[in-house]
C-alpha cells in the first residue's frame, strides 16, 4: 500500500516550515526526501510518524485515512506501525542490545515468540554475540544496527529514517550506507530516507525528492533529477553543474570533453584551479562570460593555461 500525503503543511510561530505539500511513497520503494538543512524535511518526516500535528491537509496508508484535518481523524503515533530509525539512534542506554530490539514487540503486546523473533533480527544485522551488551559497549555503526533492526522487527509499513548516518565518521558511513541499503532490499521494506547529502540519495533511492523552503522543487527518479533538472537549485545542488547561460542552459562535467573528436562546439577559457582526486583532476575553468566550470582530465594541467574544450549539442539541458 502506498503511504500519500495530500496539502499537508506546517508553520512554527510564523515560519512556515513546509508549504501545503503532496507526495506519495510507493510500497516497497526507498524514497528519499533531500534538500539542505532546515528545508523542512524532519518536521515532514515527523508529521508523517504522528509526532508533530499538521496545520492542515491528508495522509492516507492505502485507502485508509490516518490524518485528515477537515475530518478531525489523526491517528495515533504508536498505532501507525511505522519504524523510525534517528541520527542519534536514540537506543535506550541501561537497556541491553535484545532488550532494545525486543522493545517495539513488548510495546504492542506481541511477544508470542520475542526470543525467536530478536534472534532472528539479530543475525539480520550481524550482531549475534553481542546481545548482552549496552549501547555504551558497542561501536557507532553496531548501535546503527541495534536502531535498525529495533525499527523495523514489527514490520512496519513504512521505516522512516532522519538522516542515520550522519553521525558516523565517513569510511563508516560508506559501508553502512551499503549496508542499510541491502538489509532494505532483503527485507523488502518500504523506506522515507532524510538526507542533505546528495551521493548518499544518488546511492541508495529509487525516488528522490528535492526540497528547498518547505517546498518539494521535483521528485523522480536518480538518473532523472541529475539529468533533467527542472529548476536552478536542483541542477546545482545534485551533482556540478555548469552553465551556458546563467540558470537556463546546463552541462554536467563529465561532458566536457578536451579534443573536438567531431564536435563542432569549442569554447575557450582558462584553468582556474586544479585538484587531485585519485583517479582524475578536476579543474575549474574560468570561461569568462559564463563564469566558471568544472571539468574532469586524466592529466593535470597548468593554472593559467589556455584551453580549449569540446562539447555536444545534445548534453546541454535546458531548464524550463
Ligand atoms: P530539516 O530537517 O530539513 O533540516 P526542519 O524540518 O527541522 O528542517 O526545520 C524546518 C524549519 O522549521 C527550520 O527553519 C526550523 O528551524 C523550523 N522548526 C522545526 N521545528 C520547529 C519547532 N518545533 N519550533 C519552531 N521552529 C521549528
Ligand atoms: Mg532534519
Amino acid at each position: 500500500m502506498d503511504v500519500v500525503i495530500r496539502g499537508v503543511q506546517k508553520t512554527f510561530d510564523k515560519l512556515q516550515a513546509l508549504q501545503p505539500t503532496d507526495l506519495r511513497i510507493k510500497q516497497g520503494q526507498f524514497t528519499t526526501l533531500l534538500g539542505p538543512s532546515g528545508c523542512g524535511k524532519t518536521t515532514l518526516l515527523r508529521m508523517i510518524a504522528g509526532l508533530e500535528t499538521p496545520d492542515s491537509g491528508e495522509m492516507f496508508i492505502g485507502e485508509e485515512c490516518i490524518f485528515s484535518s477537515a475530518r478531525r481523524i489523526d491517528k495515533p503515533a504508536s498505532r501507525r506501525n511505522f519504524g523510525m530509525v534517528f541520527q542519534d539512534f536514540a537506543l535506550w542506554p541501561h537497556m541491553t542490545v535484545f532488550e532494545n530490539i525486543a522493545f517495539g514487540l513488548r510495546a504492542s503486546g506481541r511477544t508470542k515468540q520475542l526470543k525467536e523473533q530478536v534472534q532472528e533480527a539479530v543475525r539480520t544485522v550481524r550482531l549475534q554475540g553481542l546481545e548482552e551488551r549496552y549501547p555504551h559497549q558497542l561501536s557507532g555503526g553496531q548501535q546503527q544496527r541495534v536502531a535498525f533492526a529495533r525499527a523495523v522487527i514489527t514490520r512496519p509499513q513504512l521505516v522512516l529514517f532522519d538522516e542515520p548516518l550522519s553521525a558516523l565518521d565517513a569510511m563508516l558511513r560508506d559501508e553502512m550506507r551499503l549496508e542499510l541499503i541491502n538489509l532494505v532490499r532483503e527485507i523488502g521494506l518500504t523506506a522515507l530516507y532524510v538526507t542533505h547529502d546528495q551521493i548518499e540519495a544518488m546511492s541508495m533511492s529509487d525516488e528522490i525528492v528535492v526540497m528547498q523552503s518547505g517546498k518539494i522543487l521535483q521528485s523522480g527518479k536518480p538518473e532523472h533529477i541529475y539529468n533533467k533538472p527542472e529548476h536552478p537549485f536542483v541542477a546545482k545542488f545534485i551533482g556540478k553543474s555548469n552553465w551556458l547561460e546563467k540558470d537556463k542552459r546546463m552541462l554536467r562535467p563529465e561532458h566536457i570533453h578536451w579534443h573536438t573528436d567531431g564536435l563542432k562546439e569549442a569554447y575557450s577559457g582558462t584553468i582556474h584551479s586544479v585538484s587531485y582526486l585519485g583517479d582524475r583532476y578536476e579543474m575549474q575553468l574560468d570561461m569568462g562570460d559564463m563564469g566558471m566550470w568544472t571539468a574532469y582530465h586524466q592529466i593535470r594541467m597548468t593554472v593559467g593555461e589556455q584551453i580549449k574544450v569540446y562539447i555536444s549539442q545534445e548534453h546541454i539541458h535546458q531548464i524550463q
